[in-house]
């Protein structure tokens, strides 16, 4: 049966490592938006020419843009098993998204919030900077991103709550304590 499970939360939080980590012991195909913009900015695509700029001023890539990946992905799976890794991040793309799991009667298995306090955040992303050189986790960045969540992002957790499929994660422990929240969470088997 076609499935999904959504990562929401701050920048920080560590959503990658564990959709990383519940895609590939639940046989998901991980999707990350950011992941896939960045493969374009290596590329050197006319969509990465684009979305480098605002991805480098922290600012989210047009709604337009961000749907139309999705929709080609989807469109390639068959039979979708999908861990969504910062996507929805506006209500139009949560919108679309849910027009889109009906269309295609995927089951959204969950919509985890993982959080963590944001000073926390910060001290994670910098290091990643670090480790990883990511060119939009520099201090300036990294701020515009988190102005981004709260106003754009953040308003979601409202509306995954009233559908009842909100999970928040507490994003503050070891990876591995986090995993099994979450697996406790979608009440998937360790
Ligand atoms: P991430 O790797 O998820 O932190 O995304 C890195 C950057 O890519 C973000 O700061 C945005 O500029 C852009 N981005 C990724 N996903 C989305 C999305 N769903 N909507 C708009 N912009 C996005």
């Amino acid at each position: 049966m076609a499935e999904a499970v959504i990562f929401l939360g701050p920048p920080g939080a560590g959503k990658g490592t564990q959709a990383k980590r519940l895609a590939s012991e639940m046989g998901f195909k991980q999707l990350s938006t950011g992941d896939i913009l960045r493969s374009h900015v290596a590329r050197g695509t006319e969509l990465g020419k684009l979305a480098k700029p605002i991805m480098d001023a922290g600012k989210l890539v047009p709604d337009e843009i961000i749907l139309g990946l999705i929709g080609e992905e989807l469109a390639a799976m068959p039979d979708p098993k999908v861990i969504f890794d910062g996507f929805p991040r506006t209500l139009a793309q949560a919108e679309a998204l849910d027009r889109l799991l009906q269309e295609r009667k995927i089951r959204l298995l969950g919509v985890l919030l993982v959080t963590a306090p944001e000073d926390e955040l910060v001290k994670r992303l910098l290091g990643r900077a670090q480790q990883e050189g990511r060119s939009d986790d520099n201090e300036e960045t990294i701020r515009a991103r988190m102005v981004e969540y709260l106003h754009k992002t953040q308003p979601l957790v409202d509306y995954y709550a009233k559908t009842g499929s909100l999970k928040e994660i507490n994003g503050l422990g070891k990876v591995d304590e986090v995993y099994r929240a979450i697996q406790e969470a979608l009440g998937v088997n360790a």
